[in-house]
């Protein structure tokens, strides 16, 4: 394994047989939650497809010209298709561009290679017009898609790709990662990996991004100074989060999701499990909620965080959601 993706050697063994004369598909599917490498895999194998100093067959040495173009998103050959600002989907237009220019011969390699990150987000109308890409494929195009899942996208583009699907790695794996390729000590690197949820793009993302980590910590803290509060002082919190600045949804949503890993721990410590707590360092706060509340309470609190995500996803007023899970904890001394 020299492709430098962790925990995806089936992923990366299938690109590689793709590399031999003949097995080349014009389309890809790769599928898998954000943050997990899809990216970084299709880079990868146009890395593979191109890369002028291999040090082994089917491999990339990082290094030379067209390794770096690729990574910088440079190279002649390679369109990476995305939204335009403030656009969320890919639109039509853009797909017609692409097509006119997938038509012509590459520049200076083989192949032509689009990706298409996220095409889950594509308007209907701009799926279509893929679509004809995927049924008359031009010569020596590539077209690599990425998405969360299969099933979000219409079947006609999913059955008329090679599908590669990339699972979460287990949070061992992804520590042993980060010791070894950012060396971390053995309690960052778990408490980074169980945060990443076994993605290892996002961990690695974590890692080289300490604000991220102390906006995490500071979002932990915030849970803790409301528990021993009133319900009126926890609203006042609410109103408060409602008016930061930024999109309110998104705020709400990732509040939500950093207190989701303290109340699992907290449902961990309380069973007496053995298991890993992801906040290593809140520890006592963990203990101590843990041993003020019920089985049946930490779990209401848990669905209660995991439903409010869900209600923010369907758009319901993410100040409502988030003032419904505060008022519905106890009082709790920490
Ligand atoms: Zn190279």
């Amino acid at each position: 394994m020299t492709w430098k993706i962790f925990g995806h050697d089936g992923a990366v063994n299938y690109l590689k047989r793709q590399c031999e004369p003949g097995n080349m598909r014009h389309a890809y599917l790769i599928t898998g939650p954000e943050g997990i490498g899809r990216l970084t895999l299709a880079k990868a194998f146009v890395k593979a497809l191109n890369c002028q100093n291999p040090p082994a067959k089917h491999d990339f040495c990082n290094a030379c010209q067209a390794c770096r173009q690729i990574e910088a998103e440079a190279w002649p050959d390679l369109t990476i298709l995305r939204p335009t600002e403030n656009a969320r989907d890919i639109k039509i237009d853009q797909v017609r561009q692409m097509q006119q220019s997938l038509a012509l011969a590459p520049y200076q390699s083989q192949w032509r290679v689009v990706i298409i990150p996220d095409f889950q987000n594509a308007t209907v109308a701009a799926s279509n017009a893929l679509l004809k890409s995927l049924e008359e494929p031009p010569a020596r195009a590539i077209i690599i898609l990425t998405a969360d899942a299969r099933e979000n996208l219409l079947e006609t583009i999913a059955s008329r790709c090679g599908i590669l699907r990339l699972r979460p790695m287990s949070v061992g794996a992804v520590a042993r990662v980060l010791q070894s390729e950012l060396n971390l000590d053995e309690d960052d690197a778990k408490m980074i990996a169980h945060l990443a949820g076994g993605r290892v793009g996002t961990a690695i993302h974590f890692a080289q991004n300490p604000d991220l980590f102390e906006q995490y910590h500071d979002t932990l803290a915030q849970l803790h100074e409301i528990l021993p509060e009133t319900k009126r002082a926890r609203l006042q919190y609410a109103e408060g989060v409602s008016k930061r600045k930024g999109s309110q949804r998104e705020n709400i949503s990732t509040l939500l999701s950093v207190w989701l890993t303290f109340w699992r721990d907290v449902m961990i410590a309380h069973s007496g499990a053995d298991l890993p707590i992801v906040n290593l360092v809140q520890r006592d706060v963990v203990k101590t909620v843990a041993g003020q509340l019920s089985l049946p309470q930490i779990e209401s609190i848990l669905k209660a965080h995991e439903k409010g995500l869900e209600q923010i996803d369907a758009n319901v007023n993410s100040r409502l959601v988030l003032e419904n899970i505060l008022l519905n904890i106890p009082r709790l001394k920490v």
